[in-house]
């Protein structure tokens, strides 16, 4: 959801994801949020966009504002170099997407410090961080609106041929040109249904296209059949190339092709390394692999053709 405001300049995510979600579908609401906030930023001109797209966590520790007494993160440290691929994994509840909400600027945490480019977060703006990093969440929502509109959302003034381009990279052009009315069909609640897989390839039309320094991937944890898999899992590899990629990871084929995975349990980072080294410790990473890491490959056979 938050991967349509790509790009953008925006100061108060939550409110507008709230908003968003009561007015789903109401493409002229969805402007009047965006010029409103846009609006409330300071007139600095262009946003100044990271250099390298380099992050690190110091030493972070954070609580929920509403829930004091429970520590969802604990003393987390990590570097992801500019065109790293970090996975991150755990169990339900272990801080994943709280990593994300941080990064983000959601919240800010009590304790440590984040860095982007080695700068605090602190001493940067919020409008040019976030629009250095791009989001695709696991569940793709489109507003009403046209296709064209969708993905051009992610950077404002795309042209067409932009816009078929990202489409393309993405695995979604060949669809889209099957629809009668192509870039100009209408989808979201209103509109034509669109499969998970399609959504998804949106999704990452619209992050080509916006071109983040770093990507925030909260990998989908519902099934795709195989050849729907094999398109996103190719367009996401041409959206993570050159970037700085964190993935909150469920598919054991994402995982293996990270270049670094942190265990996630409790708030604490419990291990972290590649694939094989992880496995042959076996601790934490090798029972979530045995357990809760999806395997494509059992999907094979068993899922309705969706393309
Ligand atoms: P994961 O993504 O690994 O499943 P989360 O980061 O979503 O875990 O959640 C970590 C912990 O923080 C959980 O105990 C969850 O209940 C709690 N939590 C998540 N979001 C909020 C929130 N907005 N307010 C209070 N507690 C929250
Ligand atoms: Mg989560």
């Amino acid at each position: 959801l938050f991967s349509i405001f790509v790009g953008a300049s925006l100061s108060s995510f939550p409110e507008i994801i709230s908003q968003l979600q009561k007015t789903a579908g109401a493409t002229e609401r969805i402007q009047e949020i965006l010029g409103e906030t846009l609006e409330e930023e300071p007139s600095s001109g262009r946003p100044q966009l990271l250099d390298s797209g380099e992050v690190e966590l110091r030493n972070v520790g954070f609580h929920y504002p509403s829930r004091a007494d429970v520590r969802v993160l604990n003393d987390v440290s990590f570097i992801a170099k500019p065109g790293e691929r970090i996975a991150l994994v755990g169990p339900s509840g272990a801080g994943k997407s709280t990593v994300f909400s941080l990064l983000l600027g959601f919240y800010q945490a009590q304790q440590g410090d984040i860095f982007f480019d080695g700068k605090s977060f602190k001493d940067l703006s919020l409008a040019d961080t976030r629009s250095s990093m791009g989001l695709v969440p696991q569940e793709v929502l489109l507003f009403g609106g046209s296709i064209l509109e969708n993905i051009g959302y992610g950077r404002p003034g795309a042209s067409k041929e932009e816009i078929i381009t990202a489409a393309k990279q993405a695995n979604a052009h060949e669809f889209i040109a099957n629809f009668p009315e192509a870039y100009e069909t209408t989808v979201g609640p209103r509109g034509i249904k669109l499969s998970g897989g399609q959504r998804q390839r949106i999704a990452i039309a619209r992050a080509i296209l916006a071109n983040p320094k770093i990507l925030l991937l909260d990998e989908a944890t519902s099934a795709l059949d195989t050849a729907s898999e094999k398109l996103v899992q190719e367009a996401l590899s041409h959206l993570m190339h050159g970037r700085t990629s964190l993935i909150i990871a469920h598919r054991l084929s994402t995982v293996r092709d990270a270049d670094r995975i942190l265990v996630l349990q409790n708030g604490h980072i419990v291990e972290s390394g590649t694939h094989d080294e992880l496995m042959l410790r076996d601790g934490a990473y090798r029972i979530l692999v045995e357990t809760q890491l999806e395997s494509t490959s059992t999907l094979a056979d068993s899922q309705p053709a969706e393309v």
